[in-house]
């Protein structure tokens, strides 16, 4: 290394400990060791090779395939020169940061059958680095060290019930010679809680419960005692949700662990909590001792949350001077649509405004940190329900935001969109499937028109955000929404994927797009940045999956399905994708089958509540999952129960739902399904790329 690099990597040393002090180890050194970059979370990286100057010549480098079968969500790490991906379905691959060369991958063969108990597909956020050591967690609920160098497994723990109700999509992460992992399954009926384990030998060294479980037992951390004062009714028999399923930050100094806690179970409080009380911890940033798991304190973003708000979304660590002071802050984005920026030693709220449009409060109330709710917001006293902004999926979902602290802006991909939140007639508390209590419906979408207004509805943002003012420096339309997390670089630079299949690049100040790559596949993953033999990479997984793109992917997307790849970029790269033409399916003709106009009305109802979130709202399908229009299974009685009620598929990850479905609802279901495929027969929509 020549001195002046070594020179300017010291500096870059003191400038990044300046950043937040104690923050290890700075991006100078090229790496990306931790989920977030460092413990900051900020996903920024001093690198500034690639920059506004050179960005015209950033290339393909070299790519990775990956089987198509689930959307990708990871940010890779970078440690030692290696670069780690998690994929769909928890395979982890290594490879040389700068070649590409694959060294090793290691499958920890998960039943397809756990896919039923996910809510948005086998979906992995990352694997986390210490000591030599790989952590990766599995859907089916498993934490696995693995040897960094060589792909070998060290040990594995089961960290969920047997057979509950819980799934793990999320990140490890590690700090004070432990590794930590929440879960998912609050739409499925689970109770949250976070487990640290030791990194060398896989014990458990404390696991901390986000909710009160039944109070005749006693309770397993000392706080629940106060928190189950703010619950009420039977809240235990549906699990009380409070899932950690994406979001942990680490203050090293304060040896705090910061914890995004998920939404309620059932949503409606009715059922819930008879009605009252803030639910702790539901929708709540908790900071643990990292060490003991004891409670220190929490912030509640949305208290008694009943619309699906987690404030699961990552926590940004910074030092901001506010108000004439140098604060030690966390910010959050949570999907209520404010933005928070809280004293990250004490929780005391320093401010709080909302960074997209919000009609379920008015505002946070400063003296007391609550929010003001409207009247519209009590959807469960209504019986037609109320329509409000944000929806269920939130201003801010998963994918992560980045802080860039020398322009001192926040990068938000904003979800702009409605929900209708309305109760079922009957709350069942389902033994497969969600079990939320909201009513899903399944609007006419064969209808062009109601199609189209439904694309209108959902509409993106990149959205560039002052936390000192509070206020936009820029924001940035995008036509749909559910884009890719943000990485920000020292070269002055935004890096976000899209929906539609285009890698983007943008001016950090400004917002101006400076460059784009066709990725043929919708990008939801959070790209990162890192050096290897001399040169400035980019790297970023495509892929399509994710809530938003089950759901609603054959409304914002229809052309785009899920090609599974690593991609690396840098200045010059030379490589190219293969041409990309996705195979055509033929609809099936069913025009002169008969449908009961009843029970397809019945199937319909059936289908929103049972099929929508894997298969696509209305039968619309999504690129990823099978349009079921299009399924030769739809065609005969026979065939769709055999898959539907007795599993003949589970080995895909269509399991049973025979616990749930009787075979004529199931018929019912199918009848709604044909009548859709002649719907799009009559519209002549005879034709979708595969998958
Ligand atoms: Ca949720």
């Amino acid at each position: 290394m020549k001195l002046s690099a070594q020179l300017s990597a010291v500096f870059s040393f003191f400038i990044a400990a300046s950043v937040v002090p104690g923050d290890v180890p700075p991006l100078a050194s090229g790496e990306w060791r931790f989920h977030g970059g460092t413990y900051t979370d900020q996903r920024y990286s001093r690198l500034a090779h690639i920059n506004a100057d050179t960005i015209n010549r950033l290339k393909l480098d070299w790519f990775a395939e990956y089987p198509s079968d689930g959307g990708q969500q990871a940010t890779p790490l970078i440690v030692n020169g290696i670069i780690y991906v998690a994929t769909a379905w928890n395979v982890v691959y290594a490879y040389a940061a700068g070649s590409g060369e694959e060294l090793w991958r290691f499958d920890p063969q998960v039943p397809r059958a756990v896919l039923i108990k996910a809510c948005c597909g086998p979906v992995s956020r990352g694997v986390a680095y210490a000591d030599g050591k790989i952590f990766a967690a599995t859907l089916d609920g498993r934490l696995i060290a693995l040897g960094a160098t060589s792909g070998k497994k060290l040990w594995e723990t089961l960290t969920v019930p047997q057979g509950g109700r819980y799934t793990i999509t999320g990140a490890p992460r590690v700090a004070d010679g432990k590794v930590f992992i929440g879960n998912g399954g609050a739409e499925f009926g689970a109770r949250g809680y976070v487990s640290a384990y030791d990194i060398d030998t896989g014990a458990l060294a404390w696991r901390f419960y986000t909710v009160p479980g039944d109070p005749s037992k006693p309770f397993e951390n000392p706080i629940l005692k106060e928190a189950v004062k703010t619950w009420h009714g039977e809240w235990w028999k549906y699990g009380g949700g409070g899932t950690v399923w994406d979001s942990m930050s680490y203050d090293p100094e304060l040896n705090l662990l910061y914890i995004g806690v998920g939404n309620s179970t059932p949503y409606n409080p009715a059922i819930r909590t008879a009605g009252m009380g803030d639910n702790w911890f539901v929708s709540s940033i908790v900071a643990l001792d990292a060490s003991t798991g004891r409670y220190v304190w929490h912030y509640q973003t949305t208290p008694g949350d009943s619309w699906d708000y987690t404030a699961t979304q990552n926590m940004v660590l910074a030092d901001l001077e506010i108000r004439g002071e140098l604060r030690r802050v966390i910010m959050q984005a949570p999907k209520n649509g404010f933005f928070y920026v809280l004293d990250r030693a004490t929780g005391e709220l320093l401010s709080a405004d909302n960074f997209s449009k919000v009609t379920w409060a008015r505002g946070i109330d400063l003296e007391t940190g609550r929010p003001v709710l409207t009247e519209e917001a009590r959807w469960w006293l209504k019986d037609e329900g109320s329509a409000l902004f944000p929806a269920p999926g939130g201003a801010h979902n998963w994918q992560p935001m980045a802080f860039h602290p020398e322009a001192g802006y926040a990068y938000i991909p904003v979800n702009v969109y409605p929900g209708t939140f309305r109760a079922v007639q009957e709350y069942t508390f389902e033994a497969v499937g969600r079990t939320t209590g909201l009513a899903a419906s399944s609007p006419p979408l064969s209808d062009p028109e109601v199609r189209a207004a439904a694309g209108a509805n959902l509409r993106g943002q990149l959205l560039a955000w002052d936390p000192i003012r509070q206020q936009a420096a820029w924001r940035i339309q995008q036509r749909f929404s559910g884009n890719g997390g943000i990485l920000a670089t020292g070269g002055g630079l935004l890096f976000q994927g899209d929906t539609q299949g285009m890698f983007n690049a943008y001016d950090a100040l400004r917002g101006e797009p400076l460059w784009q790559f066709d990725a043929q596949s919708a990008i939801v993953a959070p790209p990162v940045t890192y050096m290897a033999d001399g040169e400035q990479y980019v790297a970023v997984l495509s892929g399509k999956g994710g809530s938003l793109a089950r759901i609603a992917g054959g409304i914002i997307s229809p052309k785009v399905t899920n090609i599974s790849r690593l991609l690396v970029f840098k200045l010059g790269g030379k490589a190219v994708l293969p041409d990309h033409a996705p195979a055509m399916i033929q609809l099936p003709d069913w025009t002169a089958v008969e449908v009961d106009a009843g029970r397809a009305k019945k199937g319909a109802g059936l289908y929103a509540h049972y099929c929508m979130s894997c298969h696509g709202i209305s039968t619309q399908g999504n690129g990823i999952t099978p349009d079921l229009r299009y399924s030769p299974l739809s065609g005969t009685a026979a065939a769709f129960k055999a898959v539907v009620m007795d599993g003949v598929m589970a080995a895909t990850g269509m399991a049973s739902f025979s616990a749930v479905l009787s075979a004529d609802e199931t018929e019912d279901i199918r009848h709604y399904v044909v009548q859709q495929n002649q719907s799009a027969q009559k519209a002549g929509e005879n034709f979708r790329p595969g998958r």
